[in-house]
């Protein structure tokens, strides 16, 4: 077996030998259960597509209960490192400590490697029955920003030395402001930092997907008609963009515009996007948004083709190359060990990393498996509710009928 070798970043892009160390997480819960069924199918799938000359090297990192249990410590320095130097990896589901040190494993990732984007393909699967009357009219790739946001986790305790400190110094520098807050002995504060270069770098990350995939249209989300100086601002230095970087003209009296090759860069407000959706889900094509309001509208979304069991993931930087994709559900504690979660959400992650370092025969064949075996009424539970006559399978044998497809 040869020894793998580090994908490394040139200013051509991404350089991936042809068997590439990728770091992983197993993940808490029914992370392993879905580990040992997708691991499997992606081995295989990369086996047919490429036999012997391509393989992925697959080493694994600690993170979550399995660390804590071994180390002492929830995200080890040493996992943060492989991500660094090894570029592009791939985790499960992790438990969120309880009142641990550490707000949330999969932000601290984030905010670690600066991975802005958290891009989520969202597409219906032939067959599954969901709760709107044509899913197959979802289409839509979510670019949600990463790292700002009330989820920067710049917040502070109501009834601590801290929160009134806060409250102190806006009464003296902005006495206008502290007056809007109602109860200001007894209130949390959180700020919500929203820039230019994380709007922008963002923005523009969603706008070059739409003209490499050929997609009609980007919607910028975002609720400035409330939040003026954060969310409009997002709205605004959007657009700017658009003009400036990407050659966009208004349409009529603006502020929507196109680009030079078609592509209609348009806005909406974010609780109108949430009914939008629903009521005209063609008209959206590549939505970029702000952190919380892309949590809310990938759940949304994910509901109204089939679920969370199917949602994919991945967290990118672009201009450094680093990615982690993910499983975007939890670690469904009830299915633990059961072998009975369902390892799509996982396997679809493992396809968009395989595309992001090039692979793309080896990604075809994982998607044309899991349309096969959805078509052929083969899944798990969770899908067989969903799928009228499916036979529900456990997480293994949900694999090799994966792999019985893949040729
Ligand atoms: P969850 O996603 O684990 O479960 C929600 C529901 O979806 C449950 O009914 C579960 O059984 C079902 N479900 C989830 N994944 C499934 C799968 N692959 N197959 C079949 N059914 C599946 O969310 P939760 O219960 O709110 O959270 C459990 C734990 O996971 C918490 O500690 C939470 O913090 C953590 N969490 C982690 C991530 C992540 O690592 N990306 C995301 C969300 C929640």
């Amino acid at each position: 077996m040869s020894e793998g070798t580090p994908i490394t970043m040139t200013a051509q892009g991404l350089r991936v030998p042809d068997f590439p160390i990728i770091p992983h997480i197993i993940g808490d819960g029914s992370g392993p259960d879905i580990w040992r069924a997708a691991q499997r199918v992606i081995d295989a799938a990369v086996s047919a597509a490429y036999g012997d000359a391509r393989r992925l090297v697959w080493q694994e990192v600690l993170a979550g209960q399995k660390a804590y249990d071994q180390l002492n410590t929830w995200l080890p320095q040493s996992t943060l490192d492989a991500f660094r130097s090894l570029l592009v990896g791939i985790k499960g589901p992790l438990t969120t400590p309880v009142g641990g040190g550490i707000r949330s494993l999969n932000v601290a990732l984030r905010q670690g490697l600066d991975l802005y984007c958290c891009v989520r393909p969202v597409r219906y699967f032939k067959g599954i029955e969901t709760p709107v009357k044509d899913p197959s009219l979802v289409d839509m790739v979510i670019f949600r920003e990463n790292t700002e946001d009330i989820y920067a986790g710049v917040e502070l305790q109501s009834g601590t030395p801290e929160a009134q400190t806060f409250f102190n110094w806006l009464s003296d520098c902005f006495p206008k402001l502290a007056n809007k807050v109602r109860f200001p002995d007894t209130s949390g504060f959180g700020v919500k930092p929203v820039s230019r270069e994380g709007t922008e770098r963002l923005v523009r990350a969603a706008i070059q997907y739409a003209v490499a995939h050929r997609r009609p249209s980007v919607t910028l989300v975002h609720k400035g008609n409330i939040m003026k100086f954060t969310e409009g601002a997002f709205r605004d230095w959007g657009y700017e963009l658009a003009r400036r970087e990407f050659g966009a003209e208004p349409i009529g009296k603006g502020p929507w515009c196109r680009l030079p090759n078609g592509i209609v860069i348009k806005d909406c407000i974010c609780d109108a996007f949430l009914q939008e959706i629903l009521i005209h889900p063609k008209d959206h094509s590549v939505i970029a948004t702000l952190n919380l309001n892309g949590d809310y509208c990938s759940d949304a979304l994910a509901a109204q083709v089939g679920g969370i069991g199917i949602a994919p993931g991945a967290n990118i930087n672009y201009k450094t190359g680093h990615a982690v994709f993910e499983a975007t559900h939890g670690t469904a504690p009830a299915l633990a060990g059961l072998d009975k979660a369902n390892p799509c959400s996982f396997l679809l992650s493992a396809e968009m990393m395989l595309r992001y370092i090039g692979w793309h025969e080896a990604a075809d064949r994982i998607v044309s498996a899991i349309e096969k075996a959805i078509a052929d009424k083969q899944v798990t539970a969770d899908l067989a509710e969903m799928i009228p006559g499916a036979a529900s399978l456990s997480t293994s044998a949900f694999g090799d009928a994966l792999i019985a497809r893949l040729a």
